[in-house]
């Protein structure tokens, strides 16, 4: 008997998700904050724990933070699923809407778990390539969204990698030209680009993806979507009852309730992604993407190239992404997360040591 004869044919030539294991280097790589959670607030979360939290199982449907979500996205609580991560809704959302002779379209380069989440299900992912300067080729992409056994599209945007934003009125033109689910991801959405929750209830085919990863808590795992009743009623019949741990909920009550001081953070990070962008584009060695999100993608130009450039930096202590298989019309491209403006000068001499200024 062979174990890998055992396993599913769809499955058995995927690739586990490989850790990035690297001590004592500036980490720019996973579009983490790199500001640090603040001490009073871990205090705070502590002293609503009690006995309760560890012995009993977690409230299955999160009322509280529904109810706080709610309150903040003005999406009513019945329209709210969490998740453990929205990696986890992600994959929620295939397996009750994909499957086996189902298509999920996918505009690429975009955010790799779409795919695999898609792979794993037995949906067949379909790859839609974005435009050179990674709008959306929307004809292409409505024509994909129109064949039969297409029931599901992700548009992340801001995306990443990139940092693109896809414009209202092409949101609102895809979905009036689809009879499929359109999940917008909007993971960085608190750093630009505009929501597409207000949508929801003009159309019972939009979900919008939401995360606590990139903002506050990657560490806790706790993202959300909010859509039409009728999908949330589909989604709560595949969800894990208690898919979400009583920590982390508490954990994000207590961002929600503090959101001022996350929210100082994040405008930050915003006026450093402008600075150092600004910095980025007095290299001459490189081209530079605009970006709504926190994190900078960049190409390099030849002679340099990308993979020696990432292990250059490494050596010098800054880890950024590279993507694995560099395709997609990434040709080149590396992307840095933004940090703290002590980790981004650090960067920045890093970078202009490696790449000569002209
Ligand atoms: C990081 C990221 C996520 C995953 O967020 P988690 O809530 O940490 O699972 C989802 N979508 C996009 C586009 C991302 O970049």
């Amino acid at each position: 008997m062979q174990i890998r004869d055992l396993v599913r044919e769809d499955i058995r030539d995927l690739v586990p998700y490989e850790p990035h294991p690297y001590a004592d280097v500036i980490k720019l790589d996973a579009n983490e904050t790199p500001h640090t959670f603040p001490a009073q607030i871990i205090k705070d979360i502590f002293e609503t724990l009690t006995g309760d939290v560890f012995t009993r199982y977690p409230d299955p449907l999160g009322e509280e933070l529904r109810k706080a979500i709610g309150q903040m996205t003005g999406a009513p609580p019945e329209n709210i699923i969490l998740g453990n991560g929205s990696d986890e809704l992600i994959q929620l959302l295939l397996q009750t809407f994909g499957g086996p002779g189902r298509r999920v379209v996918i505009p690429v380069p975009t955010f790799a778990m779409y795919k695999i989440h898609g792979q794993i299900t037995g949906t067949e992912p379909v790859e839609v390539y974005r435009n050179s300067d990674f709008s959306l080729d929307e004809d292409i992409l409505i024509a994909e969204m129109q064949k039969p056994g297409t029931n599901m599209t992700f548009i992340a945007t801001p995306n990443n990698p990139t940092g693109t934003t896809v414009p209202e009125e092409q949101v609102r033109r895809i979905l009036e030209r689809v009879n499929s689910l359109v999940i917008i991801d909007e993971a960085y959405i608190d750093f630009g680009g505009r929501t597409c929750l207000s949508l929801i209830r003009e159309y019972p085919n939009l979900v919008v993806l939401r995360t606590f990863s990139k903002v506050a808590m990657a560490g806790l795992r706790l993202g959300y979507l909010t859509a039409d009743s009728a999908v949330v009623r589909e989604l709560l019949k595949v969800k894990q009852p208690y898919n979400v741990n009583a920590f982390s909920q508490a954990a994000a009550l207590a961002v929600l309730k503090n959101w001022h001081y996350f929210q100082e953070q994040i405008e930050e990070i915003v006026s450093e992604r402008e600075r150092l962008k600004v910095e980025l584009l007095k290299i001459k060695g490189i081209d530079v993407f605009p970006s709504d999100a926190n994190f900078i993608l960049f190409r390099v130009k030849p002679p340099i190239v990308a993979e020696a450039l990432h292990e250059a930096l490494l050596k010098n202590g800054v880890l950024v992404r590279k993507k694995p298989g560099i395709t997609h019309g990434l040709e080149q491209c590396l992307r840095v997360t933004v940090g703290t403006k002590q980790e981004n000068d650090f960067f920045l001499e890093k970078l202009s040591k490696l790449i000569p200024i002209s």
